[in-house]
């Protein structure tokens, strides 16, 4: 265990180290979950701990920037890093334990298998990032293994991300529920994420546009548009006006993600788009 300051939660970086703890909790009764993160922590991330605590009795952060759901050219060397900082972010949550192991730790030399989702994770990112969610996807399988989680907790805020997890959890059996936790925004209406740190003034000021555009979805939908092409076409519109580079607007079904004509049941807008050097994506669920 590395060296913490008074409040700070424990910090691990073995999967054996992780095994024994949780199984120690769980063996004086306790109900287990599991907040997977990158680091950079914020108070999205630290809203999924706070359900977490809300349900269970032993909650573990894992902080790893996972090399595998990066592709090349994406940020994977300059991801935001810096534990110190996220322990103190952590200390008030009183989280029973951080597992922040190193890339070797997670990938043995000869590390050669992965887990691929089809059909939901073909599309929306996964088509932009290929190999993405075959990374994603195998890192969770293995924080799943290690920490055997009664529950695990993500954010909508990748909503792909949340319907891929679920199908793995689904498909291959595992005694895991699926908590997925709304999207925390700043009070101009971006979406948190660690990579707004990326993004200059002026960058952040277009970047609102998704976020924009999702609430004109929303409004067409109360206002009683059903059909989907003219909910995408304001979309568009506000990105294109922002300007950002837009690389998808879309009205899906919120289970398959296949997009949908019209929204007669619940439906997901989701929009991605490129501000300067960054990808910046948001959604939200049309009722
Ligand atoms: P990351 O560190 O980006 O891999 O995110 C870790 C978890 O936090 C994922 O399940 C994300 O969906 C979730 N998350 C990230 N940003 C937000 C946000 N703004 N609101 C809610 N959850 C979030």
């Amino acid at each position: 265990m590395k060296n913490r300051s008074a409040n700070q939660p424990a910090v691990i970086s073995t999967v054996a180290e992780l095994r024994w703890a949780v199984r120690a909790a769980k063996a004086s009764g306790g109900s287990v979950g599991l907040v997977p993160t990158m680091g950079a922590l914020h108070a999205g991330h630290l809203s999924l701990v706070s359900q977490s605590k809300r349900d269970c009795d032993f909650t573990v952060v894992t902080i790893f920037v996972n090399p595998m759901q990066f592709g090349p050219g994406e940020d994977y060397d300059r991801y935001p890093r810096d534990l110190q900082k996220d322990q103190e972010l952590l200390a008030p949550h009183k989280v029973d334990l951080v597992f922040a192991p190193s890339r070797e730790e997670m990938y043995r030399p000869g590390h050669a298998t992965h887990v691929e989702v089809d059909q939901v994770a073909d599309r929306w990112e996964g088509a932009i990032r290929p190999g993405h969610f075959r990374g994603v996807a195998t890192v969770v399988l293995k924080l799943f293994n290690a920490a055997e989680p009664d529950r695990a907790y993500f954010g909508q805020k990748d909503y792909q991300q949340s319907v891929v997890i679920r199908r793995m959890t689904t498909d291959l059996d595992l005694p895991i529920e699926i908590g997925v936790c709304p999207i925390v925004r700043d009070a101009d209406g971006l979406a948190l994420s660690s990579r707004n740190a990326y993004l200059s003034t002026d960058e952040r000021n277009r970047g609102l546009s998704l976020s924009r555009s999702l609430r004109a979805a929303e409004g067409l939908v109360a206002s009683g548009t059903r059909d989907t092409k003219s909910i995408e076409a304001a979309m568009r519109k506000i990105l294109s006006a922002a300007p950002v580079e837009m690389e998808y607007a879309a009205v899906v079904d919120p289970d398959t993600l296949l997009p949908v004509d019209r929204v007669e049941r619940a439906a997901v807008a989701l929009a991605a788009a490129r501000v300067g050097g960054t990808r910046l994506i948001d959604n939200t669920i049309l009722r």
